[in-house]
């Protein structure tokens, strides 16, 4: 079976994330066993991006969410490696500022979306405005309630107007966060990495869990569909988002642009 219908959530499907295996590896025992496979797909998503910015027809926005340490940054650096970064845009959606708290919620994320023939990244997203503030009730409830519907219609817009919304939730275990932490804290080279907010948000982990199953629910769409990746293997959740990547390109059926003058006529002088 495809990935990209393994793990997508169907509009409305009940998710409990606890019937979702973090450690799910498919087929596949260890990392090697899926290296011929990824190094396909690999190919092909670097041809189809290609695709996508000479025919500028669609844009690509990636949505990933995940608990702190699930690894968004590291499928950034290994999905999309080898991309070309003139038609990539990477955006990290941290604490709002004043001057963005001071307009409607979706505002920085409408300003961040790429444009024609780009692959837009969202590190983060307006997706925190019912997760992180929902947890914590930055905001009422009566205001963050309505959000799901106020995400679905702008997800349906940019849609509508040419981009393609692919929404990965990278699923790990409360375990493996541990892990990841505990190594944040034994490695020199990541203490950089490290933040108080990450071991402060662990103690809400199961109030996190409600808010991802609710955003699961309510905003996986037809034009806009969640997928429930099993990220605690780092080199399962890179293949099964990869190839969710490149069934999607597949099927914009891109095509490269027709020459805009008459290639017959064209001679190159000595
Ligand atoms: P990081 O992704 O580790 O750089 O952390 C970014 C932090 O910004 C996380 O703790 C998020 O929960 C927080 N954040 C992102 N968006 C929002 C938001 N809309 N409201 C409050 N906090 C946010
Ligand atoms: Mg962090």
């Amino acid at each position: 079976m495809k990935l990209e219908t393994k793990y997508i959530v169907t509009p409305d499907e009940r998710v409990t994330l606890s019937h979702h295996a973090p450690s799910h590896t498919g087929i596949y025992k260890e990392k090697r066993d899926t290296k011929r496979r990824l190094k396909k797909l690999h190919k092909q998503m670097l041809e189809l991006q290609e695709l996508l910015y000479a025919e500028s027809q669609h844009a690509l926005l990636i949505i990933l969410q995940g608990m702190d340490t699930c690894g968004k940054d590291g499928t950034i650096r290994k999905v999309m490696s080898g991309i070309n970064v003139q038609g990539c845009d990477v955006v990290s959606f941290k604490v709002p500022s004043t001057d963005e708290l001071s307009r409607d919620f979706l505002w920085r994320a409408h300003k961040a979306v790429p444009q024609k023939g780009h692959i837009g990244i969202f590190n983060r997203s307006h997706y925190e405005d019912v997760l992180v503030v929902r947890v914590h009730e930055l905001v009422p409830k009566q205001v963050w309630a309505q959000r799901y519907q106020q995400i679905n219609d702008f997800e349906k817009m940019l849609v509508e107007n040419g981009t393609v919304v692919l929404k990965f939730f990278l699923h790990i275990s409360k375990d493996e966060q541990k892990a990841r932490l505990e190594s944040r804290i034994s490695d020199a080279t990541k203490h950089w990495k490290i933040e108080e907010s990450d071991i402060r948000e662990r103690a809400y982990w199961d109030d996190y869990m409600q808010a991802y199953e609710t955003v699961l629910q309510k905003c996986s769409t037809d034009w806009a569909p969640w997928y429930i990746i099993p990220a605690n293997k780092k080199w399962y959740r890179n293949l099964a988002i990869t190839e969710c990547l490149v069934e999607t390109l597949k099927k914009l059926d891109m095509k490269y642009p027709e020459p805009t003058i008459d290639i017959t006529k064209l001679r190159i002088d000595d």
